[in-house]
Parts: structure tokens; C-alpha cells; sequence
């Protein structure tokens, strides 16, 4: 686990131990599931959360009980071997890879032709570790539908896929969409084809039209607010293609309460659902990351109703745009220039798009 800060925000979550040994990871867990179990908020829904037991207890108190449980567990049965390491390991073999060229000369050239499949494998197409394959997103992300909803049709259509050109596996992506982990290179240019067939090969991987958004309130009864709307207003106001493009890579994503499903808190542009006197107001947060360098976004100040949000992103992102540096990411621009220029722009009042917020507004 990382130990110090990055910048001005904090990282996620809090560093209890700095080093546990390989062997020790089971016997530890299992402790602080222990006290977790013995003091987590069980009665109420709303708080039965590892987060919220840390924050009562404080760090150092839930460090020192894990820790005087471990005690009892340590060198216990829990503790791992090489050996058992290896047992589990070998159930995870790798599938039966060909010996191919790094650079299929097919797929190079369809590359070079066809600037509507490049354009995809530009966004949807990852490289792999093993010569002559890589990895394919298939997007579940549309204007007009929940993000990450597939019908029976397009599960049929992506098993097929995985079943004929990546070794039957298909990975759910916490990004809401489906993985097609190992493809040869040589059939990326049909994968496309079917996948645009079936309405999975949306080339948005990674930008705003790709956003994260829990079921929020049309699904889920611990919601202070509805997500599903949010997603689907700010997924029209950037529909342009080209547009979505010229922003490049944004995380954006919604939560429709604290517990944070949607992880809005590690979004560059975070939205969340809170409940004011009965009506939904959205939170933003700024600057949020997720993997090595995970971090809490900031908070850039009071809540916007629903109607309001697409144009508070929208103003955000043109801030981003007055403001970045050739081939700088929305984020990297977020960590140059500071929040304060976000939150200007963010709360100048633009009486565009009425329509749109309007609709908004009625849901
Ligand atoms: S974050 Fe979303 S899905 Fe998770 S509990 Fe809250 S409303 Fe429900």
C-alpha cells in the first residue's frame, strides 16, 4: 500500500499496516473481518460499511484491534504456503496461445484503410502481453440505455464472440463494460464487425460518453438521488463523437449516495447524489484517480439540482479545454492549474441548452 500524499488530496483510504508478509495475507484479512463483524453497523443499512466502522473507531483504534486479533491468528491454519500457492495458481493457466507475428500485416492494413475501425481499436483495443493478440472492450455504453445494460441479443452476440475468438472468456469491467481478454490480432476486423452488429462497438472507451453510474434511485432503495438520468443527460449533451474525441480520456463518474457504488469520489469529474429536504442534489468532485495512484477527488463546493448538472459539466470541460496543454489529459490539467479556475467556471450561470435541462428536471 502507498504511504504518503500526492498532491493536495488525500489517497483512498488509510495505510493500518505498512508491510504484511505474502504468507500472512489470509490470517490478516480474516482479522479484520473479525472486527468488522463484531462492530460493524449491522442495524442500519445505511452504514454497514467498513469506512464508516473506521471513521467511528478512528484509524489507530481499528489498527490496534486488528492487530491484537491477528495476534491469535497469526502462523495459524490461514497461512499460506508456496505450495499452496502454486495449487491455486495452477488453476489459472494461461489459455493455449498461438506463436504469432508482434504485427499482424492484415490488421495493419485494415488499420490503414478504414479510419472508422481504426478509430475503435484506437480506444476499444488494449495491447497483450503475448505476441499477435490483444485485448477488446465491449462497450455497453449508449445514449438512451443504462450504463453497462445489455439486452438477451448482445449477450448472446458477446458469448459468441468470446466464444469464437478469445478462448470462451468474457470479464466484466468495473467500468460497466465487457472484456474479450485475448484476441488474436487477425480477427480484430471481424470482432468489429460483429460487434457493431450487435450494437456493442461503441469507439468511446475511456471518454465521457463511456462514464460510470450506480442503479441510484430507480433501482436502489439506500439512494438519496437518482443516477440514471444524470448519466443519460450527459451522455446526450456529448454525444458528438468528434466532440467526445477532442476531449479525450475522462472518468466521470455518478453515485446516487455515500456509499459510493458508482466510485464518484475516484472520477476525475465525481457526481453524487445527495437528499436535501426531500429533493435530489448533485455533488461534484474534482480530480479523483483510480489505480497505483488512487485518489479522493475534491469537493468544489455547494450541491447543483439536477437540471443544472450537464451544464456544470459542460462548463467544467470547456475550462479544461481553455486551459490544457497539447495532448494533456483532463486530469493532468485538473493537477496543473488547481480547482479554483474549475470552480469559477463551474458556477458562472449560462442560460445554453435550456431544453436539456428541462428535460432534466422532469426526468
Ligand atoms: S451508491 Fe448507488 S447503488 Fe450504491 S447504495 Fe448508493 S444509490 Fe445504491
Amino acid at each position: 500500500m502507498p504511504g504518503g500524499g500526492l498532491g493536495r488530496t488525500p489517497l483512498l483510504g488509510q495505510v493500518i499496516r505498512q508491510f504484511l508478509p505474502w504468507q500472512h495475507l489470509l490470517n490478516y484479512t480474516e482479522a479484520l473481518v473479525r472486527v468488522f463483524n463484531r462492530h460493524g453497523r449491522r442495524d442500519n443499512a445505511y452504514k454497514a460499511r467498513i469506512k464508516i466502522l473506521v471513521k467511528a473507531l478512528g484509524r489507530e483504534e481499528f489498527t490496534r484491534q486488528v492487530e491484537a486479533e491477528w495476534a491469535h491468528l497469526k502462523n495459524g491454519p490461514a497461512t499460506l504456503t508456496a505450495a499452496e500457492v502454486d495449487r491455486v495458481s495452477a488453476q489459472f493457466a494461461a489459455p493455449a496461445y498461438e506463436t504469432l507475428a508482434e504485427n499482424d500485416l492484415c490488421h495493419l492494413a485494415h488499420l490503414r484503410e478504414d479510419k472508422a475501425f481504426s478509430r475503435w481499436v484506437e480506444r476499444n483495443v488494449q495491447a497483450h502481453k503475448v505476441a499477435g493478440y490483444a485485448a477488446v472492450t465491449l462497450s455497453l455504453k449508449k445514449p438512451g440505455a443504462a450504463p453497462g445494460d445489455a439486452s438477451s441479443e448482445q449477450m448472446e452476440a458477446a458469448a459468441d464472440l468470446a466464444e469464437r475468438y478469445s478462448f470462451g472468456e468474457i470479464r466484466v469491467s468495473h467500468e460497466q463494460n465487457l472484456i474479450l481478454a485475448d484476441v488474436p490480432q487477425r480477427e480484430l476486423y471481424t470482432v468489429w464487425h460483429r460487434a457493431k452488429a450487435a450494437g456493442l462497438a461503441a469507439p468511446t472507451a475511456g471518454l465521457i460518453q463511456d462514464l460510470i453510474a450506480c442503479p441510484g434511485g430507480d433501482f436502489c432503495a439506500l439512494a438519496n438521488a437518482r443516477s440514471l438520468p444524470i448519466a443519460a443527460a450527459i451522455q446526450e449533451r456529448f454525444e458528438d463523437l468528434d466532440y467526445q474525441h477532442d476531449i479525450g480520456d475522462l472518468e466521470l463518474n455518478i453515485s446516487g449516495c455515500m456509499n459510493s457504488c458508482g466510485h464518484h469520489h475516484l472520477g476525475a469529474i465525481g457526481i453524487l447524489g445527495v437528499d436535501k429536504n426531500g429533493e435530489e442534489w448533485y455533488q461534484i468532485t474534482l480530480g479523483g484517480r483510480q489505480g497505483n495512484h488512487a485518489r479522493i477527488g475534491e469537493v468544489i463546493g455547494r450541491a447543483f439540482p439536477a437540471a443544472e448538472v450537464p451544464d456544470a459539466i459542460e462548463r467544467l470541460i470547456g475550462a479544461y479545454l481553455a486551459h490544457r496543454h497539447a495532448d494533456e489529459r483532463f486530469i493532468d490539467t485538473f493537477d496543473r492549474i488547481g480547482i479554483e479556475t474549475f470552480q469559477t467556471a463551474a458556477y458562472q450561470r449560462n442560460p445554453a441548452h435550456p431544453h436539456q435541462s428541462r428535460r432534466v428536471a422532469n426526468g
